[in-house]
């Protein structure tokens, strides 16, 4: 390890604590393939202490109204906004998507924090005057402790605020252990809740990997965990959370189908297509990843599917006029290589191979460019499991009834989309595909803040779902029914 580099420090007890350890996780510039920081892996008593420091501080926190309480959210809020550009070129940097995408992340982020501010409502219980001759009946929502917030890579700082505003809104404490492959924005923003005026303690952030994890989930005082990663990750946390009598919400993988119907808009639907694709270089639990045509219209949306996805432009992200970055690791570029190879293998036309992509300034980048397949069957491993990156793989169906089984043959049920021009067969669409998040002449499915991010399936463990609406209010909040007699 360079002496030069960064390693980084974590935060707890509202300030920045150096990590005692020997084991630490690079972090790359993935345009440049160069090493710009290291994460530590967080040893046990380190993890316990920042724990113990939470939990202590979350006592505090609980009494303090939450009028107060949401008045450091307005600040993160505005903060958020302010910083928006700083931030997301510490996203792209860490994680190679383009500036636009990153500021979209950033985006999103803050609107989790908009969503929170209504903790007020959100606390508000129910109660009846005489529910019984002479007794009354309330019930109150009550905070419930310390959450972890453990996330993936690919949206470093989004999902962890798809979680922390709502768990502090409603008077937890949380500790954030952002992916070791892409830590700096967490780390960022770190500055923001001090500025904000959380009480230390409040928020923290932890580095570190599966023995950090491990470490989260042995702890009792930790009263939930909300994970977001890959679904082998997301079901061993799901059930050793659970057996450690923690609550758990657990989104996992994606394989998204993304059905173009031959009376669908094609000027709408072939940019929407290539945004799902290929957007956040195919790094996205929301992004297209198979796509259906039928013999009317297979010709036509192919050909355009290609020639649009041939003038994307490759590029390290800061730079103007870049519409794809690099993927997050070499081993991730080799990964995604070899379900090329496999898919030529089981037969599938290659019609567009980003293999050997290169960008001229960035030789060591982690590039590949735009992939298409055609004639895949449902049954090829190409078409089944989740590649994350940009490749396609175009399966043609009889009809929309056949799409539905195909799509319904997936073990995952994260996103699928329709473009059409019939209410009919939207409607159809909507009423059988087994998936959370729908979309309708919308390419990435992705739900507001307000709404929960529904996956089903193997993409999500647990009942209750990521962001707004009911969901997190029941997550970060205990349920106390008082029954009185005067
Ligand atoms: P990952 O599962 O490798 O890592 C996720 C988190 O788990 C990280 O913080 C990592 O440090 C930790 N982790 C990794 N291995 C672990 C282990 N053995 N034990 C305990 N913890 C461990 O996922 P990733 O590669 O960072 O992210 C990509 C995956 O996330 C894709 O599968 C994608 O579909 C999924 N994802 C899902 C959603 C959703 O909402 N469903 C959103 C974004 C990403």
């Amino acid at each position: 390890m360079s002496a030069l580099i960064e390693v980084l420090k974590n935060y707890y007890a509202g300030r920045l604590v150096e990590v005692d350890s020997k084991e630490s996780h690079p972090v790359y510039n993935p345009a440049f393939g160069k090493v710009i920081a290291h994460a530590p892996e967080t040893p046990k008593e380190q993890v316990d202490e920042a724990i113990e420091n939470a939990k202590k501080a979350q006592e505090e926190w609980a009494a303090i109204p939450v009028t107060e309480r949401i008045k450091r959210l307005f600040v993160l809020e505005r903060l958020l906004r302010e910083k928006a550009d700083e931030l997301a070129r510490v996203i792209t940097i860490e994680h190679g998507k383009t500036f636009e995408e990153a500021k979209g992340e950033v985006v999103r982020a803050y609107e989790n924090v908009e969503a929170s501010c209504a903790a007020v409502y959100h606390m508000m219980g129910k109660n009846n005057l005489e529910i019984s001759r002479g007794i009354d009946e309330e019930l109150y929502r009550v905070p419930v402790g310390v959450f972890a917030v453990i996330s993936p890579f690919n949206f470093p700082l989004m999902v962890p605020f798809w979680f922390l505003p709502y768990a502090v809104a409603l008077g937890n404490s949380v500790v954030v252990k952002p992916s070791e492959k892409t830590p700096l924005s967490m780390n960022f923003v770190t500055k923001l809740f001090d500025e904000a005026g959380f009480p230390p303690g409040v928020i923290s952030v932890i580095n570190g990997a599966a023995k950090t994890v491990d470490a989260i989930l042995e702890n009792k005082l930790v009263a939930g965990v909300s994970f977001v990663g890959s679904t082998p990750v997301a079901e061993y946390v799901y059930k050793k959370g659970c057996a450690n009598h923690k609550r758990v919400q657990a989104g996992a993988s994606a394989k998204n189908f993304e059905v173009v119907m031959p009376d669908a808009d094609l000027s709408l639907a072939i940019p929407s297509l290539i945004s799902s694709f290929f957007g956040n270089a195919g790094e996205r639990c929301l992004a297209g990843s198979v796509l259906v045509t039928f013999p009317e219209n297979h010709d036509e949306v192919l050909k355009r599917f290609t020639e649009a996805a041939k003038k994307l432009r490759l590029g390290y992200g800061l730079e103007p006029d870049v519409d794809m970055g690099p993927l997050i690791r070499r081993e991730h570029l080799e990964r995604v290589r070899s379900y090329v190879e496999l898919g030529v293998s089981e037969g599938a036309k290659l019609v567009l191979d980003g293999r050997n992509a290169k960008v001229e300034r960035y030789q060591n980048g982690f590039f590949m460019g735009p992939t298409i397949f055609d004639q895949v069957e449902p049954d090829m491993r190409i078409a089944k499991e989740e590649i994350f990156g940009p490749v396609a793989s175009v399966i043609t169906c009889k009809n929309l009834e056949h799409a539905i089984e195909v799509i319904n043959s997936s073990r995952y049920g994260n996103a699928s989309t329709i473009f059409t021009t019939s209410g009919s067969a939207a409607r159809k669409f909507v009423k059988s595909v087994q998936a959370g998040n729908i979309g309708v002449n919308v390419g990435v499915a992705a739900p507001i803040a307000f709404y929960p991010f529904a996956g089903l399936k193997d993409s999500f463990f647990g009942d209750l779902h990521a962001q707004g609406g009911d969901d997190m209010i029941y997550f970060f909040t205990e349920r106390k029914v008082v029954i009185s007699r005067w």
